[in-house]
């Protein structure tokens, strides 16, 4: 598999998802994914699992035959401020953050207060990945977010549900993004944002964006293991040790 990592998937700890850990590695093995994040909505999103659901991580395993499973979240962006539905310490513990706005959360708003949004939440420090950024419903100035999370060293994420089965639209925009985080020398990462073990590692819809624009792959975070293990370990992530044993 050229695309051996995917940071976006949820379980059926999301009653909306479908699967559960032991599906998600099951399903990667077989498909040769290396490395996987579990993402499942932060508390406030309707359906959410409760918080105790991300402050008892510490029981998964990292590796399983092979594979890696890192302990995340998808965080709701709660308000302009870019305030997310997750703090303090327990943000720490996680191997990687993901936030993104969700309609029960953050009703879509004007283009301003989306992209300030957007921004507050980039320069917070607290979010690794802003998830599926494309989203028509919330329309953003995409060459300053780009910017500001260039400088930031926050990827922006192409979502392949997107192009599936969710954001009606979301290619013109994703394809706009790509290429202003082309050119602003930022981050980019695909995330299948999968909502059922089987669509663990698809990226096909988003691999085209990627290469409609002639995006640097060695910007692109599911390169390898080691490209996103390095990128979170620059986020400032100190948990990530065990995952050593990927990096050929
Ligand atoms: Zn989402
Ligand atoms: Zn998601």
């Amino acid at each position: 598999m050229k695309f051996s990592v995917d940071t976006h998937a949820h379980t059926i700890a999301s009653t909306h998802a479908y699967s559960t850990v032991h599906d998600y590695f099951s399903v990667a093995k077989s498909k040769g994914i290396k490395l996987f994040a579990i993402t499942d909505h932060g508390p406030d999103m309707a359906d959410a699992p409760h918080f105790w659901h991300f402050v008892n991580m510490c029981v998964l395993p990292r590796i399983v035959d092979g594979v890696g499973m890192l302990r995340g979240i998808e965080a709701n962006i709660k308000n302009e401020l870019g305030e997310i539905d997750f703090y303090g310490n327990y943000l720490q513990q996680l191997d990687i953050v993901l936030a993104g706005f969700h309609e029960p959360v953050f009703p879509p708003s004007t283009q301003e207060i989306h992209t300030q949004a957007l921004i507050n939440c980039i320069e917070s420090g607290h979010v690794d990945i802003i998830t599926h950024p494309g989203n028509p419903k919330y329309p953003i100035d995409i060459m300053r977010v780009a910017k500001v999370a260039a400088q930031h060293n926050v990827a922006l994420e192409i979502n392949n549900s997107s192009f599936l089965t969710s954001r009606n639209g979301s290619l013109p925009n994703c394809t706009a993004i790509a290429n202003a985080v082309k050119n602003a020398g930022g981050l980019l990462v695909m995330g299948s944002d999968s909502h059922v073990a089987f669509s663990l590692g698809g990226f096909d819809k988003s691999i085209e964006v990627i290469e409609a624009v002639d995006f640097p792959v060695e910007r692109l975070l599911n390169r390898s293991p080691e490209a996103l293990l390095c990128f979170l370990a620059s986020r400032g992530h100190t948990t990530l040790d065990e995952y050593n044993v990927l990096i050929d």
